[in-house]
């Protein structure tokens, strides 16, 4: 497969003592200014589309979803035979309900049909590589716009305004960046473009977070760009060395992981601070954001289509009720993904925010079969990590940790101790944690010197080694 070439790739390529350079005689200009015209003008449309109501939201809906339909079929073999067999014609696309006569497709689908969904050259300039981490199985190669960055990140930039973020804030960011060690010997590195200090939550240990947050108190008046799992490691740091968060962290924007309320909690409560997250895909698919007042998701409407689907397919419109989140994304001309299924499931709440009045979808409790969160019991159900995540005192004096299961009904719970770790502490979580698991399932505690990240740094809580489709063919997912 022959990787796309494209400036931003090149950019990324540069040498960072290059770029630093370079980018230090820039970094007196606004960086709105640096991020291009494309990129301004990206900004005052999604700020101003916050304020439209549902109707005119469904009518640019419609108009980008035929654009995209007219695109797939014309220019790619893999949609042009998909709609025939549906007997679907995109000259026919009158309402958005229409689109139900598509099939779903999935991601075997775009594994197998990959160079049969582009829409151009992928050796054009215009055309980046990418792919998704997928903490286990096959990863997914995709193509897509190499203009998409000025788009994507007006979204998330005006998302991250709502809780006071300012384009040219300083950003503390810990999100799976390489970062090598400084001349100080501390893991940063500083983008004078975007003021983005990187840390590496790599290298999370007592030593380096200690000079982290030695570091972040210096960056003025900041927000935090973290994984949920690396903050909750620097709060519980906080925490354990009774000390106190730097007074300059004015919010912490956590993405790109499961957010676990009572972690959201802790961390909020140690740094003082509103903590903020967002929902998206590096395939360009959908996304959400929080909104000032509540935690729920807003699906923006001019970024993609959002659907959720129940097990059979339907919609779901019924509030509390669950679905998966299937995607058709306006961003992404070069390879499009028309109602593909994310395997990530989410409740719906409501058509619109009472509380901020945006007319947006919001869903909450979006949880991912493919971030693999999940334990088997011993008759084949599955314990959803979240029911069984411990906010109690029962990792108190434990780093890091993390189930691996190889058997249904039974697991290793590996453990990287933390100061003042006794035998004590393996009686505490072995009644704790027996308590919420009862007889579905038992587990030896494994002390460990330290538990691998995803190789995008995330946290991978649950190391399932039990194949998937093993247990989609024994009836053991239950989607
Ligand atoms: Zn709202």
């Amino acid at each position: 497969m022959k990787k796309a070439l494209s400036k931003k790739n090149l950019w990324d390529k540069t040498q960072f003592l290059v770029k630093a350079t370079v980018g230090r005689g820039l970094g007196v200009l606004p960086p709105e200014w640096l991020l291009g015209s494309r990129f301004r003008a990206n900004c005052r449309f999604v700020r101003e589309t916050q304020s439209w109501p549902a109707e005119q939201a469904r009518q640019y809906q419609l108009n980008k979803l035929r654009e995209i339909l007219k695109l797939a079929y014309e220019k790619t073999e893999f949609y042009s035979n998909l709609f025939n067999k549906a007997g679907f014609s995109h000259d026919d696309f009158r309402n958005l309900q229409n689109l139900n006569k598509l099939p779903v497709i999935d991601k075997q689908a775009v594994i197998e049909n990959l160079e049969y969904m582009c829409t151009r050259p992928v050796t054009s300039r215009d055309v980046d590589f990418g792919s998704t981490g997928g903490t286990s199985g096959t990863p997914l190669h995709f193509y897509m716009d190499a203009g998409r960055s000025a788009t994507e990140y007006a979204y998330l930039v005006t998302s991250w305004e709502r809780v006071g973020y300012k384009l040219g804030m300083p950003m503390a960011v810990l999100r799976g960046r390489v970062v090598n060690t400084n001349r100080n010997g501390l893991r940063h590195e500083y983008d004078p473009i975007l003021r983005h200090h990187y840390y590496s939550n790599f290298h999370m240990s007592d030593d380096n977070m200690a000079r982290y947050l030695g570091h972040i108190a210096t960056i003025g008046p900041c927000f935090l760009h973290v994984y949920p799992s690396s903050v909750a490691a620097l709060a519980g740091y906080i925490l354990r060395k009774g000390m106190q968060a730097p007074k300059n962290i004015r919010g912490i924007i956590a993405e790109s992981e499961i957010v676990y309320p009572k972690q959201r909690r802790m961390v909020e409560n140690v740094f003082g601070c509103r903590c903020f997250s967002c929902y998206g895909h590096s395939e360009k698919l959908v996304l959400a954001a929080e909104c000032e007042q509540s935690e729920n998701y807003h699906i923006w409407p001019t970024y993609g289509y959002f659907e959720l689907l129940d097990e059979k397919g339907n919609p779901v419109t019924e509030p509390g009720q669950r679905g998966e989140i299937v995607g058709t994304g306006f961003i992404n001309t070069v390879m499009p993904f028309i109602r593909y299924r994310t395997g990530d499931w989410a409740t719906y709440v409501s058509d619109h925010c009472r509380a901020c009045g945006r007319e947006h979808i919001i869903i909450r409790d979006i949880q991912g079969h493919r971030t693999q969160e999940m334990l088997i019991a011993a008759d084949g159900s599955e314990i959803s990590w979240t029911a069984l995540n411990m906010h109690d005192d029962t990792f108190s004096r434990v780093r890091q940790f993390q189930f691996m299961q190889e058997r249904p009904g039974q697991a290793v719970l590996r453990v990287v101790p933390a100061e003042g770790f006794s035998e004590k502490e393996i009686g505490r979580i072995h009644k704790n944690l027996g308590q919420k698991l009862e007889e579905q399932l038992t587990f030896t505690v494994e002390l460990v010197d330290s538990i691998a990240l995803s190789a995008r740094g995330k946290a991978i809580y649950v190391d399932q080694r039990i194949s998937q489709d093993r247990l989609s063919h024994t009836g053991f997912i239950k989607k």
